[in-house]
């Protein structure tokens, strides 16, 4: 386990398991009585790759020690399978770039079955050929990987300085691991548009499914994102002179709606913050990995638990759940061609 200062070192210590320790805990409601089950817990806010409508070309990081150390992530976790959270997605930032990942990824897997239901990933796949075993080791079954282009120039302009070939190499990795995979696929007018149809068809050849997602104006990435936003009701209409798409119930515990591609055997998921809001039924938060605690990818309202995991003990971070479960927004208003972005942090610090 990762020691206070940062440095790979033999087992956890602290974070017991609050789920088996404590007893059953108020479950995690906001002022609209939707449950919270879900946390997105980015673990970095660094990231390999510079994606054009995620981050700017230059970005300030947050200094090492002010992001949450392994025993204080697991002990946040832990509380948060005692107020009835079931499912844990590793993000980032890019989670595979935080160092010795997979000891952490093994040390919340072991909740699996024990209060947490799934534990999963989002990575851009750069790593993946090197973790994807050791994710499956600890109990991680699906892992989703954003892939916008499967055009070598277009995916490095897109990501700007991406290469895709060992992204490939980390899906087919990850798919010999045995890892179940879902690519995500930022739809882009001007810019990848034309392979949204291909990469359809790709995914359906390697047996992945497919999820789109609209762009969404968050943080400043020094360039005009209303250049390139392509509404996905457009994009379904064009999809459907080529495929079928039979709504299906499935979910994944996130926003996103899926169809089966009929005749494909994939499933195509679109995520529409813009053009189709997703937000009554939101079970959602995010956790940076500063500590800092979102109710929604779109505002700002929030609760600092790092110092309150450092010194303020268990029942003060539960107080500041609270506090931020009764002041959760009802919904995000994302507006694109509006002058400044929604909110002024970038996708990469909330956690994708
Ligand atoms: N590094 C990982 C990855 O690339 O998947 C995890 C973090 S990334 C922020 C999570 C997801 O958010 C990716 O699929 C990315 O494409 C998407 N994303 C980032 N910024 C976005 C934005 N402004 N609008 C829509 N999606 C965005």
């Amino acid at each position: 386990m990762e020691q206070r200062g940062g440095v790979a070192g033999p087992g956890l210590t602290g974070g017991a398991n609050v789920s088996e320790t404590a007893g059953p805990s108020k479950p995690l409601t906001d002022g609209f009585g939707r449950r919270i089950s879900y946390v997105r817990l980015s673990v970095t806010d660094r990231c390999d790759l510079r994606c054009r409508y995620c981050m700017g070309e230059t970005m300030a990081f947050v200094p090492r020690d002010e992001v949450l150390h392994f025993e204080e992530i697991v002990e946040l976790v832990d509380l948060f399978i005692a107020r009835g959270v079931t499912r844990v997605r590793l993000t980032g930032g890019e989670p595979l770039v935080r160092r010795s990942i997979e000891v952490l990824a093994k040390e919340l897997g072991a909740r699996i079955g024990r209060g947490l239901d799934e534990l999963t990933m989002t990575t851009n796949g750069t790593q993946l050929a090197r973790f994807a075993p050791a994710l499956f080791e600890a109990g991680i079954r699906r892992v989703n990987v954003s892939l916008d282009s499967r055009d070598a120039q277009r995916f490095r302009h897109i990501t700007r300085r991406g290469d895709l070939d060992q992204v490939l190499a980390g899906i087919k990795a990850a798919a010999t691991a045995g890892l179940r995979i879902k690519i995500n696929m930022v739809a882009l007018k001007g810019l990848n548009e034309t392979e949204i149809a291909p990469m359809l068809r790709w995914c359906a050849s390697e047996g992945h499914d497919l999820t789109l997602i609209e762009t969404m104006p968050l943080g400043d990435v020094q360039e005009d994102r209303t250049e390139h936003y392509l509404p996905l009701s457009d994009v379904r209409a064009r999809l459907e002179h080529e495929f079928r798409l039979v709504p299906s119930p499935a979910r994944t515990g996130g926003p996103a709606r899926y169809f089966e591609v009929e005749g494909h055997g994939v499933r195509l998921g679109f995520i529409t913050p813009l053009t189709h809001n997703f937000c009554d039924d939101c079970n959602r938060i995010r956790v940076a990995a500063t500590g800092t605690v979102y109710g929604c990818l779109g505002h700002d309202q929030k609760v600092e638990l790092r110092e309150l995991l450092r010194s303020g003990g268990t029942d003060a971070v539960t107080d500041a759940l609270d506090r931020l479960l009764d002041g959760k927004p009802r919904r995000h208003h994302f507006r694109i061609g509006e002058a400044r972005p929604a909110v002024a942090r970038h996708m990469s610090v909330t956690g994708g």
